[in-house]
């Protein structure tokens, strides 16, 4: 049977996500319940479940693109699935792989699990823990203070400074789907406010979004 990831959305360039020009993945569920999680709703949308095939065919034919930042739900739920995606990618061209988790990097490193190992090892950033609303305090990048951005590769070290410390404002994208609307990055306060407004307008005229 062929094999699956169950996925939320994806884009295919975003700005906002990590270093250079990447896409990015959002995968479906979560084994976490983090008060005020941004992906509350989408995490309980029914399963779509995509080809892994497809998913790494579209990814890498995606030329412009650096590599890809992967975020959910929580993606270690799925890491043998995402492994293989990248394997597969990584075959075809030099990729980038930038990962948000809830997990710790140490509770990820003392696993066991094969698939957690395969996907460790294949990436470059982690950006690890626990959404905590009381520590949200607009660093960009992460949603709270408590969450780490932590090398493991030496693939982004040249811009980790300017990227990631050097004092940057949160950015948000709006991406148009052809049926959907999403937001792409780490929200500030007022990003935040602006978006549900923009929600409730929409669904205030019935449109959806
Ligand atoms: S780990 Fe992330 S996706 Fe999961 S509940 Fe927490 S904030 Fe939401």
């Amino acid at each position: 049977m062929e094999k699956r990831l169950d996925i939320s959305h994806y884009v295919l360039g975003t700005k906002v996500l990590g270093p250079y020009i990447r896409s990015a993945l959002w995968v479906h569920g979560c084994c976490f319940d983090c008060e005020g999680c941004l992906a509350y709703e989408m995490n309980r949308r029914d399963p779509d479940l995509r080809s892994i095939a497809g998913l790494a065919q579209m990814f890498a034919g995606c030329t412009d693109t650096e590599g890809i930042t992967i975020s959910g739900g929580e993606p270690f739920m799925q890491a043998e699935g995402l492994a293989e995606m990248l394997d597969i990618i990584k075959q075809r061209r030099d990729y980038g792989v930038i990962i948000y988790t809830g997990f710790t990097l140490e509770k990820l490193s003392e696993s066991c699990d094969g698939g957690i190992k395969r996907l460790l090892g294949m990436t470059d950033i982690l950006i690890d823990g626990q959404y905590r609303k009381d520590e949200d305090d607009g660093l960009p990048y992460r949603g709270s203070s408590n969450q780490r951005i932590i090398l493991l590769s030496d693939r982004y070290k040249d811009q980790y400074e300017s990227y990631y410390l050097a004092g940057k404002k949160r950015d948000i994208e709006i991406n148009f789907d052809k049926d959907r609307v999403n937001m792409v990055g780490v929200p500030s306060a007022g990003g935040l406010k602006i978006w549900k407004d923009l929600i409730k307008r929409a669904e205030g005229n019935g449109e959806g979004i």
